[in-house]
């Protein structure tokens, strides 16, 4: 029996490498995400009967209200609400990691400074940390709080005191110092790494937390990967180090998209709107065109590239835009998409959208591959995009100075679809609008598109 248990978790394991390896592409995407909800399903199985659990009840009553709430969870939510879905899914599962910790400490009184000790510490820290910073990651995301960055003075070395505190209650716990009342010292250790979780997100700005909610879901992991030591389940292990590994290389990625230090984003204070002076966005007179004009203006060039932003993901027009790529196309166009790394409000938030309406992959460009391009494009369609393609990035006193751009500006044509001259995530004012070579088509992105969708179909 051991053997077998021990080799269903080796072939849950494997499917997870190879399910998050297939999600490297959207072709093969789905097909991993099904072998890892399979190696996910194996594991669980395993594990239940590993451990001999003989009344099925609770589990059974787990499973079907997990599997309810998570079909409505997939069913119900918006793909632009995803940071937010992800930030709750971290919440929970770091508060499950906490709880198994803390259960095994419960288990095993006078622990006493052993490895188990310590990863118990470990995991209750981590998670509570993951548990209470996660529900505060959502909670600005879903505008329940101020989106604003929380500061107050010495706040970073606070910080650091309270963690230095948390460190020696663990370490009191495990009687290093003497012998005292661990259960009690356990507790106020919980206590503080809970309070640690809140402290660390309030003063990130709500533009960062989809960072924020990237770097918890590492924490999620690693909290999981030490239950794992703890209960000595294995195949916790390598998938807690699998989420930690992947959430910390999404974290990186979304920090070099916006040019910005991990440091920079969990220290920084930034990503605010409530220093910026908003009275003068907008008021600059821009030149607009309706559908008719913008087909015409696409309709008989040789290149078109466009750029897809968060706009296109809440309007939901990829469908109508694919139909305006075939028809340009049809017409002899040469049509490609820019993909910016931070496009939207998660990496690979556009390819999966475009994916969804069958936009061929090898159209689809990523920043270095076509920046150099924009100078012999005819004519830029940006759609729903606005930070992403902003040159006031190229300016050193601007909040997004330094963050790669689509240098879209260098075309000889850009048509920006949006509905009014709003800012974008960073809130802050676009020049892009006010350009010599730009046209604003005003409306919602799935209107316009379906408008332009016949004014192409009209042109000689
Ligand atoms: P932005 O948030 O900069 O701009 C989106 C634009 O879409 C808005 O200006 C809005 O203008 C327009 N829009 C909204 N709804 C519609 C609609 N129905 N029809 C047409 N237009 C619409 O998006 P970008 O994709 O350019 O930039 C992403 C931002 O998110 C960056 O600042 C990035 O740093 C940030 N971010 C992204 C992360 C990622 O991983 N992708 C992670 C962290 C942050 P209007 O209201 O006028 O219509």
């Amino acid at each position: 029996m051991d053997t077998s248990i021990q080799l269903t978790y080796l072939l849950s394991a494997i499917l997870f490498v190879v399910g998050l390896k297939r999600l490297q592409s959207p072709a093969t995407a789905r097909k991993g995400n099904g072998l890892a909800a399979l190696a996910m399903l194996l594991a669980v199985i395993a594990t239940v009967l590993e451990t001999q659990i003989l009344d099925w009840t609770w589990i059974l009553v787990g499973v079907l209200l997990g599997g309810v709430i998570g079909t409505a969870a997939a069913r119900l939510v918006e793909m632009t609400s995803m940071p937010e879905l992800v930030g709750i899914f971290n919440a929970f599962g770091g508060g499950a990691s906490a709880l198994v910790a803390i259960a095994e400490f419960l288990a095993t009184p006078g622990i006493g400074a052993s490895t188990t000790g310590v990863t118990i510490l470990l995991g209750t820290l981590i998670g509570s940390v993951t548990f209470t910073g996660s529900f505060i990651a959502f909670a600005k995301l879903q505008g329940l709080m101020t989106g604003n960055p929380i500061i107050f003075p010495f706040q970073n070395a606070f910080n650091a005191l309270l963690l230095l505190a948390a460190v020696s209650l663990g370490a009191m716990t495990l009687g290093v110092f003497g012998s005292g009342d661990s259960q009690t010292l356990f507790y106020m250790f919980c206590g503080l790494a809970l309070i640690l979780g809140v402290l660390l997100v309030i003063p990130i700005g709500g533009a960062d937390m989809p960072v924020v909610v990237s770097l918890l879901n590492s924490y999620s992991g690693l909290a999981a990967s030490a239950a794992g030591f703890v209960i000595g389940n294995t195949v916790l292990i390598i998938s807690g180090a699998l989420v930690g590994a992947s959430g910390l290389i999404l974290t990186q990625l979304m920090c070099k998209g916006m040019n910005r230090s991990l440091a920079n984003v969990a220290f920084g204070g930034f990503g605010g709107t409530a220093g910026i002076d908003r009275s003068e966005i907008g008021q600059r007179p821009v030149q607009s065109a309706d559908a008719e004009g913008v087909a015409a203006e696409l309709g008989y060039v040789n290149s078109v590239v466009v750029v897809p932003g968060y706009g296109l993901a809440v309007a939901q027009s990829q469908h109508e835009l694919r139909k305006v790529g075939d028809l340009l196309e049809e017409r002899g166009v040469d049509v490609k998409y820019a993909i910016h790394p931070v496009a939207g409000r998660m990496p690979g938030h556009m390819n999966v959208l475009l994916a969804e309406a069958d936009v061929s992959y090898d159209k689809l460009y990523d920043l270095d591959e076509i920046n150099d391009d924009f100078g012999n494009t005819d004519a830029v369609l940006v759609v729903g995009a606005n930070d992403v393609v902003n040159p006031a990035a190229r300016d050193p006193q601007s909040v997004i100075t330094g963050m790669p751009i689509l240098d879209v500006d260098r075309a000889r044509r850009v048509i920006i679809m949006k509905r009014s001259l709003s800012p974008g995530f960073a809130g802050i004012d676009n020049d892009l609008f006010y350009m010599d070579n730009t046209l604003m088509f005003f409306g919602d992105a799935k209107e316009s598109m379906a408008e332009l969708v016949r004014e192409i179909r009209e042109l000689a």
